[in-house]
């Protein structure tokens, strides 16, 4: 099984490693790839270059043999539609199952995702609590939830796609637009995100100016 994490990852952060590294080792994944998104669907354009949330990312990933970095989205013109990314690597991994890795938040409005329902038929989500997001999802996201819930990581293994998964993790409360915030007031982001990031965002003179 090979793991997808799709974001705007401006910054990378510590809420991303953690659920990343806890979904790699419990789902014993064989490889989790990073897709960074160039233009998100659903929020304001990323406050940096391209160039330098992928460089934090592989900043980031690089001591994890399992994390690598897709760059398919940053290559692509237009919206970064997850669901185009999905059908690629539905080609591109013909036998793998694929998880895809998100967030409360996201699960909530997973039904204005475009061609959401496809996405449910192209990868298993995999579902992880994120502090300060309650579980809220559509009647839509909940009727697919009520047929594609699943406990049972065997399960993940022997269907390709189709399956929801609801991984326990610690959590932690840290957001981009907490640590772009900290870093406009001047306040502390050390124990937010990795030293390499902070130190490649004070080297680079990032999100001083947002
Ligand atoms: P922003 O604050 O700019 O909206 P973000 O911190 O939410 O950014 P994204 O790159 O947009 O980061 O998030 C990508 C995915 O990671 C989303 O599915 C989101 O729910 C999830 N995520 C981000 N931070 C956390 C966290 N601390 N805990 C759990 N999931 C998280």
């Amino acid at each position: 099984m090979i793991g997808i994490f799709g974001g705007t990852f401006d910054p990378i952060h510590l809420g991303h490693l953690n659920i990343a590294e806890h979904c790699t080792k419990q789902l014993s994944l064989e490889k989790l790839y990073f897709m960074p998104c160039a233009t998100p669907p659903h929020k304001s354009s990323a406050n940096v270059s391209a160039d330098d949330r992928k460089n934090m990312i592989n900043l980031a990933i690089k001591y994890n043999k399992k994390f690598d970095l897709d760059t398919r989205e940053l290559n692509r013109t237009g919206a970064s539609y997850t669901i185009l990314s999905l059908r690629e690597l539905n080609v591109k991994f013909p036998d793998q199952s694929i998880l895809f890795l998100i967030g409360m938040d996201s699960l909530n409005t997973l039904d204005t995702w475009y061609h959401w329902q496809e996405i449910t038929q192209l990868c298993h989500l995999v579902i992880c609590q994120r502090p300060g997001q309650t579980f809220n999802p559509s009647v839509n996201t909940l009727n697919y939830l009520a047929q594609a819930k699943t406990s049972n990581i065997e399960s993940l293994k022997s269907h390709k796609a189709g399956k929801a998964y609801f991984l326990k993790t610690p959590t932690l409360d840290v957001s981009s637009t907490n640590i772009r915030e900290n870093i406009t007031q001047f306040d502390s982001i050390t124990n937010l995100l990795p030293k390499a990031v902070c130190q490649y965002i004070a080297q680079n003179n990032l999100y001083f100016s947002a």
